[in-house]
């Protein structure tokens, strides 16, 4: 039986409760087109903050190494995966809906009484992996003239940069 926890996201928080776990990369639905082989694993830290920010809040860390494709070279790219996130709980949507959007901070999520945490994990990762992951120092790149090539991607560099940890 897969490891399929659920949380009350409230009652988590207040709690003050802890829960982790991983999973194969392969559990992810929504990530298995964005990898190259079926290798790696997932693991979660979830911590239940009865109050951060004068919320209540769950902060996740998810690590892992996701077998990528470098996008210049087509080669695998072992992308190492670190996320701590802060995720502030709301009542309802609409609470969410009405925060400014900042791209540094905590997130809001609608608080459920029935939360799956893979599907939280899953969010996260998805956000923090590139939209065109590619070698730190690509063998292609170095083989070639500068300006020699198409480079498709050059304008998520700067995109890019701003995701390095
Ligand atoms: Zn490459």
């Amino acid at each position: 039986m897969s490891h399929q926890p659920v949380i009350d996201g409230l009652e988590f928080a207040q709690a003050a409760s802890k829960l982790q776990g991983a999973w194969p990369v392969t559990e992810f639905a929504r990530l298995r087109d964005a990898l190259r082989t079926e290798e790696g694993t997932l693991r979660y830290e979830l911590q239940g903050m009865p109050e951060t920010h004068g919320r209540p809040a769950l902060r996740l860390i998810v690590d892992g190494v996701l077998p990528l494709v470098c996008q210049r070279c087509l080669g695998a790219l072992e992308y190492p995966l670190h996320i701590e996130a802060l995720l502030l709980l709301a009542a309802t949507q609409a609470e969410v809906d009405a925060e400014p959007l900042e791209a540094e901070g905590p997130e809001s999520i609608v608080a459920g009484r029935e939360m799956a945490v893979q599907a939280l994990v899953e969010d996260e990762v998805l956000l923090a992996i590139p939209i065109a992951p590619r070698h730190a120092a690509c063998a292609r790149a170095a083989a070639s003239a500068p300006g020699a090539t198409a480079r498709p991607f050059a304008g998520l560099r700067g995109l890019m940069d701003g995701w390095k940890h």
